[in-house]
């Protein structure tokens, strides 16, 4: 297949005096070409992930940076072969990432390259605790190896983690090594426990999208959870990828997430090929009888944001 598609990824705190304004100016710029998106913009900054041909990639990405608000942006970019997202989708937000708590985002972690990230690893010590910010469901396909997943539903729980971890470990004493998928949880999260006390906070810059394309695939195991079609990636080379979870009926060893074929259950769930098509894509029994069932083709990739409309 020809990879001629990119699929971006990138975040910038930074103020922005407007934001519909810029949600505006970006329907403009983008709504031209063929683009799709999950960009969301707010008086924060902005967080985005789009995928486009090359050449249309290429023309946003000069685009923003041309914009001095935006000049610090850093693109997170990977090749393709088709879209990877339902449509163009350009939002205003008034938090880039949903948490009911604001911290002072001035505290902040200490950004570390991946290949620093890579070395800190490697030298990590018994006051060092590696924490994985990201939903139960991410953690379970791929994860840092000796990393603490918390088995959390979303982030929006975290906080209360932060509290927790204040109890197991001497804030003062320990060093807290932290990732998410692209950054943007880090900056927030960081800044959270910083504000709980504690003094030595590293945040993996970029995140694991980073990690892989700059180091590779060492000391992770499985793959990265991504939030579009694609669902699931290897960090480092593919054929170096292993699986490390299973399915939820025979145990079987699998990565393949779907939805609930049943509209209305959605449930989020790794099922391997010979369930799915015993099940039809369904996490029950009950799931199966369904009145909105979405149509099961075992050769078609599951695409677990396709909405309910793409299907009547
Ligand atoms: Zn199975
Ligand atoms: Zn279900």
């Amino acid at each position: 297949m020809i990879k001629n598609y990119l699929i971006v990824a990138y975040y910038l705190y930074t103020p922005v005096e407007d934001p519909h304004e810029e949600v505006r100016k970006h329907h403009a710029f983008l709504g031209a070409r063929d683009v799709r998106s999950r960009i969301y913009i707010s008086h924060e900054g902005i967080n985005g992930e789009f995928s486009a041909l090359r050449e249309d990639a290429e023309a946003y990405m000069e685009w923003l940076k041309s914009d001095p608000h935006f000049a610090a942006v850093d693109f997170k970019v990977d090749e393709w072969h088709e879209h990877v997202m339902p449509r163009l989708t350009i939002k205003f937000r008034k938090q880039l990432v949903a948490l009911d708590v604001s911290p002072d985002m001035s505290l902040g972690g200490t950004h570390v390259s991946a290949e620093e990230w890579r070395q800190m690893l490697q030298q990590r010590d018994e006051d060092t605790v590696l924490i994985d910010v990201r939903n139960d469901y991410e953690s379970k396909v791929g994860h840092f190896e000796g990393a603490i997943l918390p088995q959390l539903e979303s982030f929006r729980q975290f906080p209360e983690y932060a509290a927790e971890l204040k109890e197991k470990c001497d804030p003062k004493k320990t060093k807290v090594m932290m990732y998410c998928t692209g950054g943007i949880r880090c900056e927030i999260y960081s800044a959270l426990l910083k504000e709980n006390g504690f003094e030595q906070v590293y945040q993996l810059s970029g995140g694991v999208i980073r990690y892989g394309q700059d180091v590779g695939g060492e000391h992770w195991h499985g793959k990265l959870f991504v939030f579009d079609d694609r669902l699931s990636v290897p960090v480092g080379p593919e054929e170096q990828s292993e699986v490390i979870s299973c399915c939820k009926y025979c145990s079987a060893s699998t990565d393949s997430y779907y939805n609930c074929a049943n509209m209305d259950c959605n449930e989020l769930f790794l099922l391997c090929p010979s369930c799915a098509e015993k099940m039809r894509g369904c996490c029950s029994e009950e799931c199966r009888c369904a009145e909105r069932l979405r149509p099961f083709d075992p050769n078609i990739r599951p695409k677990p944001f396709k909405k309910w409309y793409h299907y009547t």
